[in-house]
């Protein structure tokens, strides 16, 4: 499946200094979200882009009910064959995950600074770790408030038309994946 991670893609733009970086750079140094109009943007501009008939995946999108507005309104009639997927996991866990949090500058492999290779290298390309100014402690407190009060409130929104899956984020990410697959009903993918 296609696969856009819209907090990714605006950390790149941050960093390729566009117009589209400098206009979120307040709002990512922060942690607050960014106006719904400028992520839709980005996000349109991939859809369409895309082969519709193969699937993808939009990770971090949509945060907000402008946003689900926006995408069921591009989708229809297609709206019902989305499916809304919350990770759920503990506080203190999302706090202790956003600091071990490393991510890989060449090939952006994500995971926690234990799963490094021994020199603390990235262990899929051997690439330079980093890790997220946002994953700073107070910017993560302040997404996290940015979540609870613009995108907890969307899980009625989904589960009001019978999409919403709520998924257990414990373990680890293969335990996440299947937990996934099953729940959302998806075959698994041979490879
Ligand atoms: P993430 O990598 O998903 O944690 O996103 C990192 C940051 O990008 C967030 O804290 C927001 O500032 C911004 N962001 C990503 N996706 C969205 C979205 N759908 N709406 C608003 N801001 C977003």
């Amino acid at each position: 499946m296609a696969y856009l991670s819209t907090g990714r893609r605006l950390r790149a733009e941050l960093e390729a200094e566009t117009e589209m970086g400098l206009r979120v750079e307040p709002y990512l140094r922060r942690g607050d979200y960014v106006p719904d109009d400028l992520v839709w943007q980005l996000v349109l501009g991939w859809l369409t882009g895309l082969d519709q008939s193969t699937g993808w995946i939009l990770d971090g999108f949509p945060r907000t009910l402008p946003q689900a507005l926006a995408l069921d309104k591009y989708l229809h009639p297609r709206e019902e064959d989305l499916r809304a997927i919350v990770l759920t996991v503990a506080r203190d866990e999302l706090e202790q995950r956003a600091q071990d949090r490393r991510e890989c500058t060449a090939c952006s492999w994500s995971g926690t600074s234990s799963q490094a290779s021994g020199a603390g290298t990235c262990p899929v390309c051997g690439g330079t770790l980093t890790r997220r100014d946002d994953d700073a402690i107070e910017n993560f407190r302040n997404r996290l408030e940015e979540f609870e009060s613009l995108t907890a409130p969307l899980a009625d929104y989904y589960e009001d038309s019978r999409r919403l899956h709520r998924v257990s984020g414990a373990g680890s990410p293969d335990d996440v994946y299947q937990r996934i697959l099953s729940v959302c009903d998806i075959p698994e993918i041979d490879g």
